[in-house]
């Protein structure tokens, strides 16, 4: 069985690289009926936060990307790690390094001055002296000192690691006993059956120690995948600005779960020239092994282009429900599926839906001054007033049709262009120029909404 898993240090909030691995790993779970497991790597006391562990599982809660099983925290796995700590050390694999923080400073400073790679010397290495006084030792993994590690990758491949250019005997604890993160994050994969690793590759120069303790406690390696960053549009690494934010920051900005996860499988995997993808088919089609060599690129307008056919292709009880997150309630509104009919095909996103749909319900307290010079000259007032009567009499105004049959009657009676009752009812409905269809707008708002705006532009201008 497939299982996979995320492991985040709670350091912070989830960002958007995180979540994509993630989305990966659940997918690739669900596509086996596999487990996508869950681990909160806080073993960093001084950098970890309780809150930022609960900022991820509200993200994950938020998008719907649910764990099997329960969650595995680090810091509560002690016992554990001390266990396969002390078997290393009984089978000569680990051993106790007195070497004190002078000496390991000044043997870093000779080997920087030499031009070499820093590492430790292995003095302790084959040790079988009197432990010096006043020293706890950290405990160090005999790592081997020549040939090759393999990484045998299922997105980039064989990465092949000499022993000599990038592994010393590493810490795998330290003097107080806490165990360091290379050794925990391979026991722990082991322990919970992880056979798929799917994470950044900004990891990949960790795999080797790993698989040095996969090796020295005999665990059968899991199968890699390291999936290559995100870029910006410049090339560079994403930061902030570019939207390598909080998750959540996502959901402020009204996207959805379905446009940001559908955003990000895209991010590094394609399948064809396919973009719109449902969850059903990402976990369908999703296979690692075809995730790209080369960086991905971060795109605001594929995003806003999601996120609006999203938008466009939910229900209206959706939507409405969605709005309340804005301070809106429209599920009693008997205009609502002509409000949202009308307005979703224009917003971007949630916050666009929920301003837009504001400010068609909001009477408008003034008026845009340019628009108001330009639609009110000539005889504005008077077509208006005509086209006001023409409401009043009428008591079977429901629908746009309703209503757009109204102006082109005020249109064909007096022998205006359209602009001359179009551009002034414009202006007193919503206070500006632009805006949606304006039979839709006076459908949401009814007759005696319509009137009041009508009679108020009126009264501006008399
Ligand atoms: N805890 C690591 C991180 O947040 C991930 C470790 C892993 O995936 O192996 O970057």
């Amino acid at each position: 069985m497939t299982v996979t898993r995320f492991a985040p240090s709670p350091t912070g909030y989830l960002h958007i690289g995180g979540l994509r691995t993630a989305l990966f790993s659940y997918l690739w779970a669900k596509k086996n009926n596999g487990k996508f497991l869950l681990r909160i790597e806080d073993t960093d006391k001084a950098r970890n936060s309780k809150e930022a562990t609960e900022a991820i599982l509200k993200a994950f809660d938020w998008l719907g990307l649910n764990h099997d099983g329960v969650i595995t925290y680090q810091s509560q796995r002690d016992e554990i790690y001390a266990k396969y700590i002390k078997q290393l050390l009984d089978e000569g694999k680990a051993y106790k390094c007195y070497m004190s923080k002078e000496e390991l400073t000044q043997l870093r400073e000779t080997q920087m001055a030499n031009n070499e790679r820093t590492k430790y010397n292995g003095k302790f290495r084959d040790f079988d002296g009197t432990a010096p006084e006043g020293i706890e030792p950290v405990i160090r993994i005999k790592a081997p000192l020549s040939g090759e590690i393999l990484v045998k990758d299922g997105v980039k491949g064989d990465v092949s690691f000499q022993a000599q250019d990038i592994l010393d005997d590493f810490v795998i604890a330290r003097a107080d006993g806490a165990p360091t993160y290379n050794f925990v994050v391979a026991i722990d994969d082991h322990l919970m059956g992880i056979n798929e690793v799917i994470r950044g590759d900004d990891h990949l120069s960790n795999t080797p120690k790993q698989i040095v303790v996969y090796e020295a406690l005999g665990f059968d390696l899991p199968k890699f995948y390291h999936v290559p960053m995100i870029h910006n549009s410049a090339g560079k690494k994403l930061s902030k600005r570019d939207g390598a934010t909080d998750v959540m920051a996502y959901k402020e900005m009204g996207y959805t779960p379905e446009a940001l996860l559908n955003f990000l499988v895209r991010l590094g995997w394609s399948h064809g020239d396919q973009e719109i993808f449902s969850m059903d088919e990402m976990i369908h089609l999703f296979d690692p092994s075809d995730i790209n060599k080369s960086a991905s690129i971060y795109n605001t307008e594929k995003l806003d282009w999601l996120n609006s056919h999203y938008i466009k292709n939910s229900s209206n009880d959706l939507l409405a429900q969605l709005l309340t997150g804005y301070g809106l309630v429209l599920s009693s509104h008997d205009k609502k599926e002509i409000l949202l009919d009308e307005l979703k095909k224009r917003a971007k996103t949630l916050k666009d839906l929920a301003d837009l749909t504001k400010e068609i319900l909001t009477t408008p307290s003034s008026y845009d001054e340019k628009a108001l010079k330009k639609a009110f000259k000539g005889d504005a007032v008077s077509v208006l007033n005509a086209f006001g009567a023409k409401i009043t009499a009428n008591d079977n105004l429901h629908l746009p049709s309703d209503y757009h049959t109204a102006m082109q009657e005020i249109v064909t009676e007096l022998e205006i262009g359209f602009g001359k009752i179009g551009q002034p009812l414009r202006v007193a409905l919503l206070g500006k120029m632009s805006g949606p269809g304006l039979d839709s707008v006076m459908a949401i708002l009814g007759k005696d909404e319509t009137m009041l705006r009508i009679a108020n532009a009126i009264a501006a201008n008399s």
